[in-house]
Parts: structure tokens; C-alpha cells; sequence
């Protein structure tokens, strides 16, 4: 069975797109056949993996979206890049964001995405789909088309209150739209673990969440070499084999298999 993961926070700089990254190649490293869908108009996944020109792709996720509106017939391998280390992309780039001002008009408008996952799911073990930073009709459409959300956030922007408003979308998508929709958990990123700052808000996200939602336990520490990584068109575990954070985002991806397993 195919386990699909949105990684979603309206708030941009929180290592969402780091943390899809090493989440689906550190899957695949695990034996996993994996797709990333790049769902933001930024296309950050898309240059993180290493195609630096996302917006001149003729094929993106926003052309099979588009067919998916317009019923026009589309493969599922159609657009798909595959990178080095094992994973396959469906790259995302500034044709989503004419998109999203599309959806507005169209029946169905929430799970467009639903259908390309759909067929998507029956040829991968894990798909994982990097939100854009905002809670529109893109993030919608990946909360509405997912099994769990993952959440990662940074400490060094006090989280509250952004993140009652995710998890406030998350619930109503959840009632109208996906009712097997869960939270992965919260993954608290870009922490430096020397500083009593950091434990501060460790502990306010713990007391605040960790009764409903899972904090994981380990979090995502500061690291100059994950920061270099988005340039370099490659994981943590290539660039920075053995990290400390490429061994909490392997930490993180032995935690989500062995939920699934
Ligand atoms: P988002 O997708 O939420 O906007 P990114 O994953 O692009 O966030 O990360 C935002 C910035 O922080 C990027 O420049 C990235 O390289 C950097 N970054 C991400 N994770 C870490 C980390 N663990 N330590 C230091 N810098 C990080
Ligand atoms: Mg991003």
C-alpha cells in the first residue's frame, strides 16, 4: 500500500522543502519506491533536486492538472523526472500559480490533485508532495489528495499561533474532504540544540501539542551543510553523509516506516 505524505506549513523558511527532500530520497534509500511532487509555483523541490530551470519544463504538474480540468487524457509517467538517488519527481514550477487562479472556477476544485495521486499510488510505495508556503487551494488540494500531513517548524519563529490555523484547515479539510487524513507530527527544524532559547520553544510546542498531535521526539539540528544543500541538486546523505542532520532525517524516515510497516 502506497503511503502518502503531504509536508505542509503556510509559513515559508521552515525547512519544509529540505525536509521533502531527504524524507523521500532517505525512503528510497530504505528500499522505497518513491515519487516527489513539487506543489509549489517556487518550484524549490524541483531546483533542490538539481533541474535548475523549473519554469522552462514543458511538463510539469501543472499540465497534468490542467488536463485533469479539461479531461483531456494523461499517463501517470508523463512529466516524470528521475534523479540519481532513486527517487522520481514531478516537478512543480510557475504554471501552478495560474493554476490556482483556475481552480477557483472549476467543479471539483479541492481534489484535482486527488486524481493525479490516485493513479499515482498504484505504481509507488511512498509519495511525498511539498506544499507551497500558503493554505490556497494548492495546499488544499494536497491535504485533500494525502493520508498525513507533516508539519515541520522552525523555532526560531514562535509557532503558535501559525499553527493553530493549520491544524484549524487540516481539521476541516479532514470533515468536508479526507477523512482518513491524520497529522503525521510536528518536526521542529533548523534548532540549535545549545541554546536554552531553542528548549524554551521545544517545550511550549510540547505543552501546546503533544496531548493531540505528536512532537517527535528528536528535531532537526542547525546544520551550515543543510542550509548549502538546496544548491547542490542532492540529499544531506550525499552531500553531507553522516551530518547531523542527514542522521535526523534518517531518524525521522525509520520513525514514518516503521508506522507503516
Ligand atoms: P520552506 O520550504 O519551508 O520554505 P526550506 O526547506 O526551503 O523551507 O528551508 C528554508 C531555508 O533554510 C533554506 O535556505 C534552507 O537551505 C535552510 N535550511 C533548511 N533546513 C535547515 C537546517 N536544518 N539547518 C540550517 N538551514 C536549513
Ligand atoms: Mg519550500
Amino acid at each position: 500500500m502506497c503511503k502518502v505524505i503531504s509536508v505542509a506549513n503556510q509559513k515559508g523558511g521552515v525547512g519544509k522543502t529540505v525536509t521533502a527532500v531527504n524524507l523521500a530520497v532517505g525512503l528510497a534509500r530504505e528500499g522505497k519506491k518513491v515519487l516527489a511532487i513539487d506543489n509549489d509555483p517556487q518550484g524549490s523541490l524541483t531546483i533542490s533536486l538539481g533541474y535548475n530551470e523549473p519554469d522552462s519544463l514543458e511538463y510539469s504538474l501543472a499540465t497534468v492538472m490542467m488536463k485533469i480540468i479539461n479531461d483531456e487524457p494523461w499517463n501517470v509517467e508523463d512529466g516524470i523526472l528521475h534523479h540519481s538517488e532513486g527517487i522520481d519527481l514531478m516537478p512543480g514550477n510557475i504554471d501552478l500559480s495560474g493554476l490556482e487562479i483556475t481552480l477557483t472556477g472549476v467543479m471539483s476544485r479541492e481534489t484535482v490533485l486527488r486524481e493525479y495521486v490516485k493513479e499515482a499510488r498504484k505504481h509507488y510505495d511512498a509519495i511525498i508532495l511539498d506544499c507551497m508556503p500558503s493554505l490556497g487551494m494548492m495546499t488544499i488540494n494536497a491535504l485533500a489528495c494525502a493520508d498525513s500531513v507533516l508539519i515541520p517548524c522552525s523555532v526560531g519563529y514562535l509557532p503558535l499561533k501559525g499553527l493553530q490555523q493549520l491544524i484549524k484547515t487540516i481539521g476541516r479539510v479532514k470533515r468536508q474532504l479526507n477523512p482518513g487524513l491524520e497529522i503525521e507530527g510536528i518536526l521542529l527544524t533548523m534548532v540549535d540544540n545549545r541554546t536554552n532559547y531553542a528548549k524554551d520553544i521545544i517545550e511550549t510546542v510540547n505543552d501546546a501539542y503533544a496531548d493531540k498531535i505528536r512532537v517527535f521526539q528528536f528535531n532537526i539540528p542547525m546544520s551550515v551543510r543543510a542550509a548549502e544543500t538546496s544548491a547542490e541538486g542532492s540529499s544531506l546523505y550525499v552531500y553531507d553523509p553522516n551530518g547531523k542532520a542527514s542522521n535526523a532525517y534518517m531518524e525521522l524516515v525509520k520513525e514514518i516506516i516503521r508506522k507503516v510497516d
